[in-house]
């Protein structure tokens, strides 16, 4: 039986599995998911729950749950050597080994892209895993906590009350607009708290937010978070964030305490581990049958989609002529990979991907969201109904479509929950602090 190797259990790398296990009969080939994750993150959820509106479990999907056929291995691919057919595989505990296979799937998606900003490396957190998310809304919980016993006006007190987001893209705007309504919601909750002191900040480089939307709607959207108590600077990088002070190009400076990097993602730099040709802005080189290639055509048994790849968007709509990295490409490549894959070992030809967008749809915080298509944009509370119709539907797997609707339903009825766990991270200390020792 050919062996398939598919490395990272994203999106892109679930629905390749979950797809040839559909397509592929029991013995026409065997096939391995290599994720150091055991579980696929729905990462168009994290802004919600970073606001606590979506419980963290509830936004990944178990590998081993949903994958029955596929043999699943939770480790890190290290090395591929496509011209010897081997990756190296190396886990948390024990040894690495060599994995061969025949044809080799390249799915392992995107991660933070960051300047070297003074500060941002020690002091920012991403949004791109569901940790992230989790420690975003425990900190803004935990700093209302901590603020709430300071008096009016100290510069503690402020500084645990700002919030900072760099990088006004979909993912940003939706990440600051969230917190910003968790702190909204929270302000009721602690009366040593007003609104007023409060402050949300996003920055943004270019002169305007969300490229998806049209500058009406992006105008729209800047409106509609600056009537809610957040400012959003345009044109404006930030220069320096060393212990949280703030210091950006406009010359302006404040102290922050949270400071969520979103300013754009890259491929994954495990690829530079390959011997797969790769493109100038560091994703795998792709044709629209989403085969490797490099300047003689497709590299043999190699296959790529999602965040990773270069794949040329057929609809002539792309940035640069490529698909943009989103769910709605990879998804689809996925599929379309799959029946490639199944194509390829019968024999036959695979099919070129093109898809037209859906467009973009974006939750702006509870009850408001904007949805653009083309010229046609809607805003506000239908926008936000979209949004949530939309994502509550396409997270993979009713089971957990059924958990993220239970979800906004019990939040509906009981509003969200506002409890923090930080102390999670230390799940010891309270029994240590009381365990009798033997004596010396
Ligand atoms: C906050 C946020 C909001 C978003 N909202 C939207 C939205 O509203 N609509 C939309 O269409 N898109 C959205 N996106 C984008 C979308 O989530 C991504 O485009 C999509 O997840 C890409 O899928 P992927 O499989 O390529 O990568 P991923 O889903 O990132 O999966 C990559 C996998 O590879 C694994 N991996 C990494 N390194 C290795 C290694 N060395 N070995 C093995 N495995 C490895 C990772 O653990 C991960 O599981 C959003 C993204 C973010 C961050």
């Amino acid at each position: 039986m050919p062996k398939i190797l598919i490395v990272g259990g994203g999106y892109a790398g679930f629905y390749t599995a979950k797809k040839l296990e559909k397509w592929l009969g029991r013995n026409e080939a065997q096939v391995t998911m290599v994720d150091p994750l055991p579980y696929l993150t729905y990462q168009p959820f994290l802004p919600e729950v970073a606001a606590g509106s979506i419980e963290p479990r509830h936004a990944v999907v178990s590998h081993r749950r949903h994958l029955k056929r596929t043999r699943v291995i939770n480790a890190r691919v290290t090395y591929v050597n496509h011209a010897e057919k081997t990756a190296t595989i190396t886990p948390e505990l024990g040894e690495p080994w060599q994995e061969t296979y025949d044809i080799v799937v390249m799915t392992a998606g995107a991660v933070s892209r960051t300047f070297p900003i003074p500060g941002v490396a020690d002091n920012a957190i991403g949004l791109k895993n569901i940790e992230e998310a989790i420690a975003v809304r425990d900190r803004i919980i935990k700093n209302f906590e901590l603020a709430a016993n300071l008096p009016e006006g100290s510069e503690e007190k402020k500084r645990l009350l700002t919030f900072v987001v760099v990088g006004g893209g979909f993912a940003g705007i939706e990440a600051f607009a969230e917190m910003r309504s968790l702190a909204s919601s929270l302000v009721r909750q602690f009366p040593t708290i007003s609104f007023e002191e409060t402050h949300f900040h996003l920055i943004e480089a270019m002169g305007r937010i969300m490229p998806e939307v049209s500058l009406e709607t992006s105008k729209w959207v800047i409106k509609s978070l600056d009537q809610r108590g957040a400012t959003i600077h345009l044109d404006t990088q930030l220069s320096s964030a060393v212990d949280g002070r703030i210091e950006l190009s406009t010359g302006e400076s404040f102290e922050a305490d949270t400071i969520v990097w979103t300013a754009g993602v890259m491929a994954n730099p495990m690829i530079r581990n390959t011997d797969l040709p790769i493109e100038e802005r560091g994703r795998l080189r792709a044709n629209a049958a989403l085969q490797i290639v490099n300047d003689e055509g497709p590299v043999a048994d190699a296959w790529t989609a999602g965040d990773v790849a270069a794949v040329p968007d057929l609809t002539g709509a792309g940035v640069g002529g490529f698909c943009v990295p989103n769910a709605q490409h990879a998804v689809r490549q996925a599929k379309l990979l799959a029946k490639n894959i199944t194509a390829s070992l019968r024999g036959e030809d695979p099919k070129e991907y093109f898809h037209k967008s859906l467009g973009a749809v974006a939750g702006l915080g509870l009850y408001n969201g904007v949805y653009q298509w083309r010229k046609i944009a809607i805003k506000g509370f239908v926008a936000w109904i979209m949004h949530r119709g939309y994502h509550g539907l396409a997270i993979p797997m009713w089971e957990r479509k059924i958990r993220v609707f239970g979800n906004w339903i019990m939040n509906f009825l009981l509003r969200r929950d506002t409890v923090q766990l930080s102390t999670r991270i230390a799940p010891r200390a309270a029994f240590e602090e009381f365990a009798s020792r033997p004596k010396a």
